[in-house]
């Protein structure tokens, strides 16, 4: 994944390139935002771009031996932890890396612009919710105790951070707070709240903002298969989630619930700008 692959977010993506060209990266960061602003493609891209070897300004260069192993998410040295339960195929004691095909498969193909519950689906986990469980904060501690294989940078993405088991906690807090040499942890989140302070608070924040207009309408109309009137039809329904737009693109259906969509209607209403009149018509079924 490169910066140039990700839609809008160009204040952050300087922000970031800037600390790795500072030589300041934090060792703990946490990328925190509503769902579908681009998280986790921005915390692939960014560690793309500190393990690329030729990178410019701008950008990884996306064909060096670092970047081409990162772009199949596939490099030694990029571990990824994410919410798991039991399923029909893993039947018991599922850590991450037993689903690592899944998601680097739904990864993948979505670009990294996936929620949660696209997560529980591909994994076939049906009603139950997802943990981060002890064994993988054992694991974590395990997999950064050796040394890197290949990168300068061993890179831990934790994927929504807020379904931590708390009492899986403090080995966690304990690597965050004395971490290896060269050994960044790029926290995802969703909901801060449920965060538990400790690990708040041994983070540096990169707060995400959901995606504007215009960047859902061209992202939705880039492809050629959306005109722009429907795109606009989909980008006042989607609140800047990309996930949501390319959903409602893919199957018709609107996200929001009848309740959600009268109150983004009434907002509309009581909004006096001149888009205004244009969301107002356009959210009328
Ligand atoms: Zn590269």
């Amino acid at each position: 994944m490169k910066f140039s692959d990700i839609p809008g977010q160009n204040e952050l993506k300087e922000r970031l390139r800037k600390t790795v060209l500072d030589n300041r990266v934090s060792h703990a960061q946490l990328f925190l935002g509503p769902e579908g602003c681009g998280k986790l493609p921005m915390a692939l891209a960014y560690a793309q771009y500190i393990n690329c070897t030729d990178r410019t300004h701008d950008d990884s260069c996306g064909i060096c031996h670092s970047c081409v192993k990162y772009a199949k998410l596939a490099h030694p040295d990029l571990h990824f932890i994410y919410p798991v339960a039991t399923t029909k195929e893993i039947t018991k004691d599922p850590v991450s890396k037993l689903f690592i095909q899944h998601w680097r498969s739904l990864a993948l193909k979505s670009g990294g612009y996936f929620s949660l519950k696209d997560w529980y689906q591909k994994i076939g986990l049906e009603n139950k919710q997802g943990i981060i469980n002890t064994d993988d904060c054992n694991e974590i501690v395990r997999t950064l105790s050796y040394k890197s294989y290949e990168s300068e940078y061993k890179v831990m993405i934790i994927w929504m951070i807020e379904k931590l088991y708390h009492a899986a906690a403090p080995k966690l807090l304990k690597i965050l707070e004395e971490p290896p040499d060269k050994t960044l942890f790029l926290l995802i989140s969703e909901q801060s709240d449920l965060i538990l302070p400790t690990i708040l608070s041994r983070t540096q924040l990169v707060k995400f903002l959901p995606l504007p207009d215009r960047v859902i309408t061209d992202t939705l109309t880039a492809g050629g298969e959306c005109t722009r009137e429907e795109a606009n039809r989909i980008m006042y329904m989607s609140n800047g989630n990309l996930i949501a737009a390319r959903r409602m693109l893919e199957t018709g259906e609107s996200d929001l619930s009848d309740f959600e969509l009268f109150r983004t209607w009434m907002r509309a209403c009581y909004r006096k700008d001149a888009s205004a009149s244009e969301e107002i018509y356009n959210l009328c079924p």
